[in-house]
């Protein structure tokens, strides 16, 4: 028996793609996309006389999002309702997967921003209750964690507290003032990664980056409220690391190349995912990677979650792009 099988998961992980627009480089080059999205599900694959029957052509997921769809309509139907659901009381987690390059970190920095408006909008249309947000940013790096608010480089650790699961020891968390406060805390963050950028070239493609944001409310006693219950709960936004690395990772002869491709917290967490979408009574093996254990109450059980996978419609990147679309129909 394991404490992880009560908690089996209730909702699906909701699966959506984003496909973004070719870019200079690759018109330059004469590459071609080789996706579209022909309705708010299906992506199709173009080509089909080129690379016939060597796989399947259409593709459906709960959300898909062409080259030429903006970030607030992604965030409004595959990111609003996943977000807000923390500030009545429910765990979530948004992810971004896909290739380096294909747009993780441009959808994840718009749907967060946007996030955070509406946040911030319901609070103040809430007065009758009282709200406390709380920020932590996080980085992991050949699972090591850091933390992105501080600048000292300190590997944290994670500690397994009996009441609250996995905590990471000495994490920054900072007390949110009001929106714009939490605008700059975001910019610091993004800051600290962009160093990170040009000083370690691959630094970005191998790290995954986790914002957290708990959400604390109580109602205020002046309105003679009803409902009197405090609820705690957090939105964890994630920026994972270059999905090339799971091939890498997973990919024959591995021993040849381990140390520096292994990204056991994607690998884990492609499993996770896996065995949270088959439903009950799995074994979930959450405490596999730094990532998973971090995010272990904040996926699966009663948590939401929603994956926005990434896709370039290059055609010089094919092989990556089914390798996408394959992890997200195992999570879907
Ligand atoms: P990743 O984080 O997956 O490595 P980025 O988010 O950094 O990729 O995106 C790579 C480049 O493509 C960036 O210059 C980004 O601005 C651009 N880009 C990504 N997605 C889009 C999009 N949907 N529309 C326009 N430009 C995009
Ligand atoms: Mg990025």
């Amino acid at each position: 028996w394991d404490a992880q099988d009560s908690n089996a998961h209730e909702e699906k992980i909701f699966v959506a793609i984003r496909l973004r627009p070719l870019n200079e480089r690759e018109i330059g080059k004469n590459d071609v996309s080789d996706w579209e999205c022909i309705n708010n599900t299906t992506v199709i694959f173009k080509n089909t006389f080129q690379e016939r029957s060597m796989f399947p052509s259409a593709y459906t997921f709960d959300r898909v999002f062409g080259s030429d769809c903006p970030t607030r309509k992604v965030y409004e139907d595959a990111a609003k309702r996943f977000a807000l659901s923390v500030l009545s009381g429910m765990n979530s987690t948004i992810f971004a997967y896909g290739q380096t390059s294909s747009g993780k970190t441009y959808t994840m920095s718009g749907i967060t921003e946007y996030a955070v408006a509406d946040i911030y909008d319901y609070i103040d249309k809430h007065p009758e209750r009282e709200f406390v947000l709380k920020f932590s940013a996080m980085e992991i790096y050949n699972e090591v964690v850091k933390d992105l608010l501080t600048t000292d480089g300190t590997p944290l650790r994670l500690l397994d507290d009996p009441e609250r699961g996995t905590v990471i020891d000495k994490l920054t968390e900072v007390t949110v003032r009001d929106s714009s406060h939490l605008i700059e805390l975001l910019s610091i963050c993004e800051s600290q990664r962009q160093i990170g950028e040009t000083t370690l070239n691959e630094m970005s493609s191998r790290s995954h980056q986790i914002l957290r944001l708990i959400v604390e409310s109580e109602a205020r006693e002046y309105f003679g409220a009803e409902n009197s219950s405090t609820l705690t709960a957090s939105v964890n936004f994630v920026d994972l690391a270059g999905s090339e690395r799971l091939s890498q990772t997973m990919s024959a002869g591995t021993r040849l190349k381990e140390g520096c491709h292994i990204n056991r917290s994607l690998l884990t967490l492609g499993t996770v995912i896996r065995k949270l979408s088959k439903g009950r009574n799995a074994h979930i093996p959450y405490r596999d990677s730094k990532l998973t254990r971090i995010l272990q109450n904040s996926l699966g059980g009663n948590a939401k979650t929603a994956i926005i996978c990434t896709m370039s419609p290059a055609h010089s990147h094919l092989e990556q792009s089914r390798k996408t679309l394959l992890f997200a129909s195992c999570a879907k």
